[in-house]
């Protein structure tokens, strides 16, 4: 994989940020586009912006052809049927969604599995739903090296449980979880199977079948795809019999004064007018993915985990969470007596974007005892000679705090 000339098709790249080269990494925040997801959007908006689905015309039909093949790229990437990806705002409203149309699945005494591990997002939402309906919530514990008790799958869930949501790969941590036999284990229960998969899509190939879980929510913008678009999948028969999400345009069939019949998936589960020029840019993100080969993606960012492992441990003070094999490029850590924020705020200054804080995850960061953390999360167009400079930037931080 030609990193140099990976690197050319991001503009952002070019940036300086306080007189230094940028080097980003917060690439699990959000990561960067290149210029064909720019152009894609760029075109629908300069050549063809029309409303899709509704109008006869040489541009709707443009649009909606455009929009569509958007979701076959999508929905093929996940090894899924067209029918079965629908484009939601992203992993938030996705899990937001599924919490809503399961509602009437859950009643008083079930129970809900997740695991410590979890963002925000694939927390609230369940609690929410457990608060509403009188259920349980019941957490998969997290080891000190940052892997799950998979010992616990099979002693927490049981009979009672309804439903079990978990992250693929941790946005702290970097674990990537052992989510086929989570799976098989919660279908043996008779529960249903979500995962997150914001992490791990962007990263590594996910088939949604060979997994086979019910549902997976991920985000367009975690892989090089614009902000406001992501997308679930669902099984057919599931989204067949489950009720809609949102009601209005779009996704209905019929409309009398008196009832509605709904509209066939995967449009059933979107209603009014969609995120169409995002959409479009997913597609773009998608063919570039493609283009570039997720395995070897995932070859060069094992480069550099072993690189920043390597050159991380050599700073004095430096504690890194997370497990050190099986995990993707998404380092958490600490400098002994100095605070997250301060470090990051001095990296920034060397033109070095990490992140600070709890990402999202207090309860884990809650488990681990601590209250926030740096975090460096890399992709494709990140380099060895970037990690060394990260590595700089502590030591010089370690200096002045001293
Ligand atoms: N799940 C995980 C593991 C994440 O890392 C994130 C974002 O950081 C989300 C869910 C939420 O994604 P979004 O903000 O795109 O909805």
């Amino acid at each position: 994989m030609d990193v140099k000339r990976i690197r050319e098709d991001f503009p952002i790249l070019k940036r300086e940020i306080k007189g230094n080269k940028l080097v980003y990494l917060d690439n699990a925040a959000t990561t960067q586009k290149p210029s064909q997801v720019i152009n894609a959007i760029k075109d629908y908006y300069e050549n063809y912006n029309s409303n899709i689905h509704r109008g006869i015309h040489k541009m709707s039909e443009e649009a909606t052809i455009a929009y569509e093949e958007a979701h076959k790229k999508v929905s093929k990437f996940i090894g899924s049927k067209f029918e079965e990806t629908i484009f939601t705002k992203g992993t938030t409203e996705s899990l937001n969604l599924l919490a809503s149309i399961l509602k009437n699945k859950i009643k008083r005494g079930d129970e809900i599995v997740l695991t410590q591990m979890e963002h925000h997002s694939n927390i609230v939402p369940w609690q929410q739903l457990a608060k509403e309906k009188g259920a349980k919530i019941k957490y998969i514990e997290v080891n000190s090296d940052g892997t799950l008790k998979t010992e616990q799958f099979s002693q927490i869930i049981t009979s009672k449980t309804k439903i079990v949501s978990a992250v693929h790969m941790s946005n702290v941590l970097g674990t990537i979880n052992q989510i086929k036999e989570l799976g098989k284990i919660a279908h043996e229960n008779k529960s249903l199977f979500i995962i997150d998969a914001a992490q791990s899509i962007p990263h590594m190939t996910v088939d949604v079948k060979k997994i086979n879980c019910d549902f997976l929510a991920f985000s367009a913008h975690k892989m090089l795809g614009p902000t406001g678009i992501g997308g679930l999948y669902g099984k057919k028969e599931l989204l067949e019999e489950l009720p809609p999400f949102q009601t209005g345009g779009d996704m209905i069939r019929q409309v009398t004064f008196k009832e509605a019949v709904w509209n066939d998936l995967p449009w059933k589960y979107e209603a009014g007018t969609p995120n169409i020029a995002g959409g479009i840019g997913f597609g773009a993100a998608i063919d570039y993915l493609k283009k570039i080969g997720l395995e070897n993606i995932q070859e060069h960012e094992e480069k550099l985990i072993r690189k920043t492992f390597k050159t991380l441990e050599r700073i004095n003070g430096v504690e890194i969470y997370g497990p050190r094999i099986n995990r993707g490029a998404v380092f958490s850590f600490n400098i002994k007596g100095i605070h997250s924020h301060d470090l990051a705020s001095l990296l920034d200054d060397y033109g070095i974007a990490v992140r600070a804080g709890h990402h999202c995850a207090m309860p884990l960061m809650q488990t681990m005892n601590i209250h926030s953390s740096v975090r460096a999360s890399f992709y494709l167009y990140n380099t060895e000679e970037e990690v060394e400079k990260l590595a700089e930037g502590l030591k010089k931080a370690s200096k002045i705090f001293a």
